[in-house]
């Protein structure tokens, strides 16, 4: 794994432009893209260096002394193999192939063992229904999800997850539903997960809480990577019972519920899946998600992305 940061910044901004700091820190074109952007009179400086480069703190503090405003970016990279060898790999939808679907478009949830207060741990009880307006968006994709991340894969794709025996997986029908009302059935199938996980280690990293669940807490969560790398920790007891398919406790984004669920806003969990089902993504060429290996907390703490 190599954990890395970008620092962005507008050369424009530094007097005698951006060789003014990348020059005394080192940063030749290796690590630096310099782009010029007109229409916004930015020079668009990206420097992309691994976190524990001496450079990140003589170029942070070079930005500093010419009172240069910067954005910082921080993210682990795995190869191949890290990936393969993941107890559990995080599946979120990178919006490359997302289309709106959700409550708003006819889904329901029975909330009867849902938290009262927000509605999060509510169970799907109809197929996904979308805007059926996108419908081109799915044109020429295998897997995609909605806003809300229920993931869709196509028929091929669906197979394929039953012919490798994927536990903790089931379908849905998948509908898209247009200008005059009429549910059109797709050749698509949802990928639903069976279980959810128990809640992280509290040795998680890289997130930040908004407006979580008085009640539950188990909403509220965000990805946040301008400090730290998001970092998905796991104790390797709470996953014994881990399916290929699993959702996670914690939910993304906050949650209004209202007395009609159609006007309601609802948050939503990760799906993580085993590397056996991210072959199948990988193999057909799917580009739709990104993959995070979780890591474990070992006895004494220290984390590691390696199965345990
Ligand atoms: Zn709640």
């Amino acid at each position: 794994m190599r954990s890395e940061v970008r620092i962005r910044f507008d050369g424009s901004a530094l007097p005698g432009g951006a060789q003014t700091v990348l020059g005394p820190a080192a940063c030749g074109p290796d690590v630096a893209m310099i782009e010029d952007v007109p229409v916004l009179r930015q020079i668009e400086v990206w420097v992309t260096l691994e976190r524990s480069d001496p450079r990140v703190p003589i170029l942070r503090a070079l930005l500093t002394q010419y009172g240069c405003q910067w954005l910082e970016n921080h993210q682990d990279r795995y190869t191949e193999e890290e990936l393969d060898a993941a107890r559990l790999l995080v599946m979120q939808s990178n919006g490359d192939c997302q289309v709106d679907g959700g409550i708003v478009w006819g889904m329901t949830y029975d909330l009867s063992e849902a938290c009262s207060v927000c509605g999060t741990g509510g169970r799907q009880t109809s197929a996904v229904f979308f805007n059926g307006e996108q419908l081109p968006k799915l044109e020429g994709q295998r897997a995609g999800a909605t806003y809300f991340w229920h993931h869709l894969v196509d028929e091929g794709l669906a197979a394929e997850l039953e012919r490798i025996g994927a536990t903790g997986l089931s379908f849905r029908s998948v509908y898209a539903v247009m200008r005059d009302q009429r549910q059109v059935k797709l050749r698509w199938q949802q990928m639903c997960a069976d279980k959810t996980l128990p809640p992280m280690s509290p040795r998680s990293s890289g997130f930040e809480r908004d407006r979580a669940c008085r009640a539950c807490a188990r909403n509220g969560y965000f990805t946040a990577t301008d400090e730290a790398p998001t970092r998905f920790v796991y104790r390797a007891a709470d996953l014994q019972g881990a399916d290929d398919v699993n959702m996670s406790w914690e939910n993304v984004g906050f949650a209004i519920l209202k007395p009609d669920l159609r006007d309601s806003l609802l948050s939503k969990p990760w799906m993580l899946v085993t590397p056996k089902v991210r072959r199948v993504f990988r193999d057909a060429g799917v580009t739709a998600f990104d993959w995070t290996p979780i890591r474990l907390e070992d006895g004494d703490g220290d984390t590691s992305s390696r199965r345990g």
